[in-house]
């Protein structure tokens, strides 16, 4: 059997790198294939995890639109799909990459894995374009690797067929395993992690969300750390609002090991990022989501985090609740470390036991 796995963003190699090396220890023959959508954020995560693409389309230009990334993997992807001897290809969660990738496959009839099926916002237009990139690999995806089992109840309301869907837990609880073990001890920090980059966000939400922040920052002295996406419209309504902020220390995208570094000793975190959310609980953390919609529902159901909308009452309101949040033992919803395992298990031996979460 020959895999190829698809990626282009930061969150992307996170989530594929332990499926990548549970693949090469079993000794699968395996393709990886970077399209670069996010050249600089990707490419700061390969590094991370020591991977080396195989090919590297190197697509990304300024301004690109996502019209063009699609059709430059289109066309990108196909020529590879027809070039090397592939059996399956993995893609993972909601980019363009991943939808654009799998449907070059899909043209070529080749088999789809998508890693990270079922998650549903129930709003095709939020997150954007993200939403609409789900559904549609799961139209067609021949393993549905559901990481939950709120994510295979979405799938079968669809209509995908059962033997299509396979709940195995979210690679990305497997990813920070793998790095937390290199993790040194940290001492206890007094600030609030904050990611914030979603397109829906970019505007009036982001200002509003950032105000609220900046606000209770200064009324509770809670100091604040952002690393700040490179998308410029993102950075310049963060400098905007934060910029004079003496309570916020705004930095660069850090490397994983830095930014789970920082997530194990903050006091809690204020994220728009999906992944982010998935990987608080495994270090006790709290997530305020600041989003309208969510896809990951078991965030909240398990206690774990909130969503508050970004509106600066909402917000405001969740702050207040995270400083009050204690811990409660529960474990991570979302994966238990063992979903590349079971992906792999699938793909060779068609069956595996479910993740219960
Ligand atoms: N992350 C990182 N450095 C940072 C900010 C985030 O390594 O400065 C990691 C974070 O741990 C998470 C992932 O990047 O696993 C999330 O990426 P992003 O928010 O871009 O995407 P999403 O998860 O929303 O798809």
């Amino acid at each position: 059997m020959r895999v190829a796995i698809a990626f282009g963003t930061r969150p992307e190699v996170i989530k594929i790198a332990p499926v990548y090396f549970e693949l090469r220890n079993r000794r699968i023959n395996t393709l990886m294939v970077a399209t670069a959508q996010h050249r600089e954020m990707m490419d700061m995560m390969l590094e991370v995890f020591k991977i080396k693409p195989d090919i590297d389309m190197n697509i990304m230009v300024h301004n690109q639109t996502l019209n063009y990334v699609a059709s430059e993997v289109f066309k990108k992807m196909d020529k590879v799909l027809k070039d090397e001897k592939i059996d399956v290809l993995l893609v993972q969660g909601d980019t363009t990459t991943a939808m654009a990738s799998a449907m070059a496959a899909f043209h070529n009839d080749i088999k789809v894995g998508h890693i990270e099926a079922g998650l549903r916002s129930k709003n095709i237009r939020d997150p954007f374009p993200e939403e609409m990139n789900r559904r549609v690999i799961d139209v067609f995806a021949d393993y549905a690797f559901a990481p939950t089992r709120k994510a295979k109840d979405n799938l079968e309301r669809e209509g995908v067929e059962r033997e299509r869907i396979f709940v195995t837990g979210n690679t990305v609880v497997d990813a920070l395993q793998m790095i937390s073990k290199k993790l040194p001890e940290v001492e206890k920090g007094d600030y609030i992690l904050v990611t914030m980059h979603r397109r829906e966000n970019i505007g009036e939400k982001m200002e509003s969300v950032l105000k609220a922040l900046k606000k209770f920052s200064k009324e509770s002295g809670i100091k604040i750390i952002f690393p700040v996406h490179k998308n410029p419209r993102v950075r310049e309504i963060v400098f905007k609002i934060l910029g004079d902020c003496k309570n916020a220390k705004l930095t660069d995208p850090v490397n994983y090991m830095e930014f789970l570094k920082l997530l194990k000793s903050c006091r809690f975190v204020v994220t728009d990022s999906g992944g982010v959310q998935e990987e608080a609980p495994s270090f006790g953390k709290f997530a305020v989501g600041v989003r309208n919609t969510t896809e990951r529902p078991e965030l909240v159901e398990s206690g774990w985090g909130v969503l508050a909308g970004t509106s600066t009452e909402g917000v405001r309101k969740a702050l207040e609740k995270a400083l009050n949040f204690s811990k409660s033992g529960k474990e991570n919803p979302f994966g238990d470390g063992r979903a590349s395992e079971r992906i792999v298990d699938i793909l060779v031996k068609g069956k595996t036991e479910e993740f219960k979460g």
